[in-house]
């Protein structure tokens, strides 16, 4: 056993929770077992204080309007702290919903709602839902590397000064106009990608386990997996979506 170990955070599973969001913590923490290394992963529940400076990863997932609200209260209490943490470069995953708080502004049942404003952007009601898969080019991985997810949200997002995670090929992303997919800040990625993302696009978790290991460790090299059912499935709903 290599003696590394990443502690992951998973915020509020019982609220946020949909389309398969859970995969990530799986994967991000089989990906790490695989490679001889250790993963803990805590599962943290509404109205419990999280220690950031304890964690190496923080994945926060989708939900509705109404669950959105009650997560964006607990964190507003911690805001400071979790500014820090991205800040200092701590990995930190936000899906949809989870995603859309950390902008300016987001809406609850169609009002404009204050969000923490970790991200510069914006996210306005729609009365209709943008629901389908979705394949996007990031600067992160490269040219040669998509994307893929299945994205269903009414908010639409809109960014201001901030990267986006990628350009949409097939699918909506943040707005359906501009061909932005998510957002991307230090270690921070927020994503519209549920479906889940990472078992989907093993090459992505690897980036970030990496970048979480690196924080920790110093330079790190990860093993290659063979990842045979998992490069199958990428390429295969890739290859589907492109052509849907
Ligand atoms: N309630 C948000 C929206 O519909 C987020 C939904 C989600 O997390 N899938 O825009």
């Amino acid at each position: 056993m290599e003696n590394k170990k990443l502690r992951i955070g998973h915020l509020y599973p019982e609220l946020l929770n949909l389309y398969g969001d859970t995969g990530n913590i799986l994967t991000l923490k089989n990906r790490l077992i695989w490679r001889n290394m250790e993963a803990e992963v805590e599962q943290i529940e509404k109205d419990s204080v999280i220690d950031f400076k304890n964690l190496d990863i923080v994945f926060l997932g989708g939900g509705s309007d109404r669950e959105q609200l009650m997560v964006f209260n607990c964190l507003e209490k911690q805001k400071e702290e979790l500014l820090e943490y991205v800040e200092a470069g701590g990995v930190f995953i936000a899906v949809c919903g989870g995603y859309q708080l950390l902008g300016k502004s987001y809406p609850i049942d169609g009002q404009k709602t204050k969000g923490l404003g970790i991200l510069d952007m914006e996210t306005e009601a729609n009365d209709k839902r943008l629901i389908g898969n979705v394949v996007i080019r990031s600067d992160l991985l490269g040219e040669d590397e998509l994307i893929v997810g299945f994205e269903n949200h009414a908010g639409r997002t809109y960014l201001g000064h901030c990267e986006a995670f990628g350009t949409v090929l097939t699918g909506n992303g943040n707005n359906g106009e501009d061909m932005t997919c998510g957002a991307v800040y230090k270690n921070l990625l927020g994503t519209y990608l549920h479906g889940p993302l990472f078992p989907k696009n093993p090459v992505l978790a690897d980036y970030f386990l990496q970048k979480a290991l690196e924080r920790k460790y110093g330079e790190t090299t990860l093993v290659t997996l063979q990842d045979k059912a998992e490069q199958e499935a990428h390429n295969y709903a890739v290859k589907r979506f492109l052509n849907q």
